[in-house]
């Protein structure tokens, strides 16, 4: 099955054998009757396994090339199970350039614990092995970096990762499976936030992870029914019905997103731009190398370089909505440094270009000359 065929019909055969309904029932039952104590059909309690997430599960390992799917209540959640595969002790190596919520999570509360991160720039790859050692337990990568649009090359990547032998997981939220197959370019795990692109409404908080390996799924199915973070039912429909429309989506994010990309470049009120689909962006060849597309996340600074003046802008905005989050159908716009990467320290921030003066945009699929006036005024 090709991806667009997958993203409709992936992992969801038979999905209602009593009725024969196209779209998998939502289950909203926490228990299953048994016939005699341990006699059921699959199903015992909704927090080990529910009928409806089941079919999503099924559906995410299909679109992702893996065999394994776990859905959780949040993309934070997620990345969470993942972490508790490990023991006080372990190391991870993980970009320095993240989303402020896996680094609050990984600072916060995984440091806590006795688990060691070492925050690396892996926009040139061969900076990572000096940072391994005999402790170190998995490379955590997100690519495209949020906000700064960095390329990290997942290959090069998974070849350090398997010559030490640990674990590669991807977060790739940004990218989705439309863009780029982290488990086709040697990853363990990838990690979604389903809240963002997989979701693609803007109207439920979810989180998944898809696997190859049999032993490393059935340890995170373990972790995912011990620490119970699931999703519901009714957000495991509304998911699977995102993704159905993912490829068509993403199609026009790209589209939209190379439109307004071009326009920001060639706004005097602008500085940077920062989008992987430029030719002259520094990690451009690898992103051509490794995804289908550039997606519709795009990051700037103003050309005046302040706090106030990009506040300004995204205050003016009226079609693209100020708000956190990202990959909806609707345009939104953010300002990292008080909003997504409020809880990254000035200083860090700062190395990794995350200035007062970044707006981050998340590119809808609306009209894209409404896009182009909406920043062609509250820029002006
Ligand atoms: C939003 C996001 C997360 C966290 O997901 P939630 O669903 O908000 O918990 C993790 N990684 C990236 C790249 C994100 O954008």
């Amino acid at each position: 099955m090709k991806f667009n065929t997958k993203t409709i019909h992936g992992g969801l055969e038979n999905v209602d054998p009593a009725y024969g309904s196209v779209m998998p029932p939502i289950y909203q039952t926490t228990t299953y009757k048994q016939s005699t104590p341990g006699g059921h059909k699959g199903f015992e309690y909704s927090r080990s396994g529910n009928p409806t997430r089941a079919a999503l599960e099924n559906a995410l390992a299909s679109i992702e090339n893996g065999k394994f799917g776990l859905a959780f209540g949040s993309g934070l959640a997620a990345i969470d199970a993942v972490l508790k595969l490990f023991k006080p002790g372990d190391e991870i190596v993980s970009t320095n350039d993240l989303y402020g919520g896996s680094y609050r999570l990984f600072t916060r509360i995984f440091e806590n614990m006795g688990i060691k991160f070492h925050f690396v720039p892996m926009g040139d790859t061969s900076g990572i092995e000096e940072h391994i050692n005999e402790n170190t337990k998995m490379i955590w990568v997100e690519t495209p970096t949020n906000p700064m649009m960095n390329i990290i090359d997942i290959e090069s990547v998974s070849k350090i990762a398997k010559k030490h032998n640990i674990l590669l997981a991807v977060d790739n939220t940004f990218a989705t499976a439309y863009l780029q197959q982290p488990l086709e370019m040697g990853a363990d795990i990838v990690m979604h936030s389903a809240t963002k692109y997989l979701g693609g409404h803007s109207d439920v908080v979810m989180g998944s992870l898809v696997v190859k390996d049999k032993a490393l799924a059935e340890k995170l199915y373990f972790i995912q029914n011990a620490s119970g973070a699931i999703c519901g039912p009714m957000d495991s429909f509304l998911v699977l019905r995102g993704l159905k429309t993912l490829h068509v989506r993403m199609q026009r994010h790209c589209e939209n997103g190379a439109a307004v990309a071009n326009f920001l470049k060639s706004h005097p009120r602008v500085d940077k731009v920062y989008w992987p689909g430029f030719e002259d962006h520094p990690n451009h060849e690898i992103a051509k190398k490794q995804m289908n597309g550039f997606g519709g996340m795009i990051s700037f600074t103003t050309a005046e370089g302040t706090l106030e003046s990009a506040v300004k802008v995204v205050e003016n905005l009226k079609v693209f909505t100020l708000a956190e989050s990202l990959g909806g159908v609707e345009s939104l716009a953010g300002h990292p440094a008080s909003m997504t990467h409020a809880s990254i320290p000035k200083e860090e921030r700062a190395k990794t270009g995350v200035v007062d003066s970044l707006i981050r945009l998340s590119v809808g699929i609306e009209d894209e000359e409404d896009l182009m006036d909406d920043l062609k005024q509250a820029l002006g």
